[in-house]
This record gives structure tokens, C-alpha cells and sequence, in this order.
């Protein structure tokens, strides 16, 4: 069974700001409901206030994504309501980067679960509606730290990591009901993220990048869009760096 209708259910988390914040606009650009998730209310509903004036759909909740918990009561909510969703975006991430000497456990602890956990949960939660319906995206937001490693992001890396590992074995598990899950690894992104490194750190990161900027959060979210789509209908299991040419 495929599906036809085009107007869909989206939930991103982390879109109050940044690449889940373009992701966000963008999905809503395509004609699909969007449910706006991030720590504050603010961002997050000034990111769906944003797309009702421009003319679509959304909703915003304000939800800590690190607790599994709140997760499955606000998944269980939002089934009620929708029924189901049809696209997820798992975007929200923090960093709490220090060598390895000086990283606290709470630090470790703080970055798996916003990063990795997350996902975890809410795929947990939602992804049994899309198995049914047999159509479903899932899209996880990692980084080419996770491919790579990075002196000083030991925690990031492997929760970055774990996401590569969590998409490939779900991907295996959901294919047969048509539910893709994929990966897309940004590079050196414009946001608050990389806005907080000093300006030398930026100047020598856009030094090693071939293409010679940072790229912008519409550059994730044209690949997040394209895999949100009936276009990519024949990928899954696969990790899409986005990133200026860095990681080949
Ligand atoms: P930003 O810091 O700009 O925005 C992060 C978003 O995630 C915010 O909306 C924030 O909510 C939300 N968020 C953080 N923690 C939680 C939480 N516990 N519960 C709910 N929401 C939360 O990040 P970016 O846009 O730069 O990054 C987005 C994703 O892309 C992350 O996973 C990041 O690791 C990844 N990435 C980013 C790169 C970059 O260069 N920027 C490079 C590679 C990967 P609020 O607005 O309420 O604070």
C-alpha cells in the first residue's frame, strides 16, 4: 500500500533555533503540518507562530527531549490528537565539550541523553503508527564528529556515533513496512552552536572545509526536506554528510 495524500504530520525537536528552526520552515513550506519541539515555549512557539503568518500549520510544545518520561506521555498526547506522524526529525542537540580528564559524568550523561537518548525515545514512542500506515520517515540529526572524532567531544562523538548505529539497525527493522530511517551529518554550521566558539576557532575551521565558508541550516534543511519526501522513497540505512567537502 502507498500512500498518496501530500500533507503530512512533521515533528521536529530543536526547532526553536538553528537547523531544526530551518527544517521546521521548510517542512511547513512543502504543504505539512509541523509540531515545533524545543526546551522553551518561547522559541519554539515563535518558531509556529512564524508559519501560521506565513500561511501553514503548526503547533509548539515545549518539552525537554532528555527526559524519556515527558517524551512518552507528550508521544502518547500527539498519537491521540494526529493518529499518527508521518515525518520526525530528531534534531535537538546540546555539546558540553572538555578533555576527557576534565569531562564530568554529568556532562556525558547531559549529551547522551539530549543527543542520542532522545532519539531512542521518540522513534520508541511514535514509529509503530508508521509501520501500520506502512509509510514513514525518520530523519536523525548527527554531525561529522560522529564519523570522525574530535579531541575535547568525546561525549558528542559517541552519541553522534550512536546515532549512525541506532538509523542503520532501525532502518533493518522498519524497511519491509516502507518507514525509512537516515541519517544526515551536518559539517560546520552558521548557528548558536558554532556562534559560541571564539573567532579564531571559527577562522581555522572555515580554513580546512574545501569549500570555504560554514554552511548555513537551509543546507541541512534541503536534504532534511528531500528525505521528508516521496523523492527519496528507495533510500534508507544511509548517513548523508552535508558539509562543504570536509569529510570524503
Ligand atoms: P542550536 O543550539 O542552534 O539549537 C538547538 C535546539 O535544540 C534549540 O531549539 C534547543 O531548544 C533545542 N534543544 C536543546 N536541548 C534540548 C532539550 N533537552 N529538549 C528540547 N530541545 C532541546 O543547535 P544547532 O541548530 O546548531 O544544532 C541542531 C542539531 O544539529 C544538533 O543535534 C547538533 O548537534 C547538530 N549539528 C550542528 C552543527 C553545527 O555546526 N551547528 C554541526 C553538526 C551537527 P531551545 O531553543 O528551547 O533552547
Amino acid at each position: 500500500m502507498t500512500d498518496t495524500t501530500d500533507k503530512k504530520i512533521a515533528l521536529v525537536t530543536g526547532a526553536g533555533r538553528g537547523i531544526g528552526k530551518a527544517i521546521a520552515l521548510s517542512l511547513a513550506k512543502e504543504g505539512h503540518h509541523v509540531i515545533c519541539v524545543s526546551r522553551s515555549e518561547s522559541s519554539c512557539g515563535a518558531v509556529a507562530e512564524q508559519i501560521l503568518q506565513e500561511g501553514g500549520s503548526a503547533e509548539s510544545l515545549a518539552l525537554d527531549v532528555s527526559d524519556a518520561t515527558a517524551v512518552e506521555c507528550a508521544c502518547a498526547e500527539l498519537l491521540e490528537k494526529h493518529s499518527l506522524i508521518d515525518i520526525l526529525v530528531n534534531n535537538a542537540g546540546i555539546t558540553r565539550d572538555n578533555l576527557l580528564f576534565r569531562m564530568e559524568e554529568e556532562d556525558w550523561d547531559a549529551v547522551l541523553n539530549t543527543n542520542l537518548k532522545s532519539c531512542f525515545t521518540f522513534i520508541k514512542h511514535l514509529a509503530r503508527p508508521m509501520t501500520r500506515k506502512r509509510w514513514g520517515r525518520i530523519i536523525n540529526i548527527a554531525s561529522v564528529i560522529g564519523l570522525t572524532g574530535n579531541a575535547g567531544q568525546a561525549n558528542y562523538a559517541a552519541a553522534k556515533a550512536g546515532i549512525i548505529g541506532l538509523t542503520k539497525s532501525l532502518a533493518k527493522e522498519f524497511a519491509a513496512r516502507n518507514v525509512s530511517v537516515n541519517v544526515i551529518a551536518p559539517g560546520f554550521i552558521q548557528t548558536d552552536m558554532t556562534n559560541a566558539l571564539t573567532e579564531e576557532q571559527q577562522k581555522s575551521i572555515v580554513g580546512i572545509i574545501p569549500m570555504k565558508r560554514m554552511g548555513t541550516s537551509e543546507d541541512i534543511a534541503n536534504m532534511a526536506t528531500f528525505l521528508a519526501s516521496t523523492k527519496s522513497d528507495y533510500i534508507t540505512g544511509q548517513v548523508f554528510t552535508v558539509d562543504g567537502g570536509m569529510v570524503m
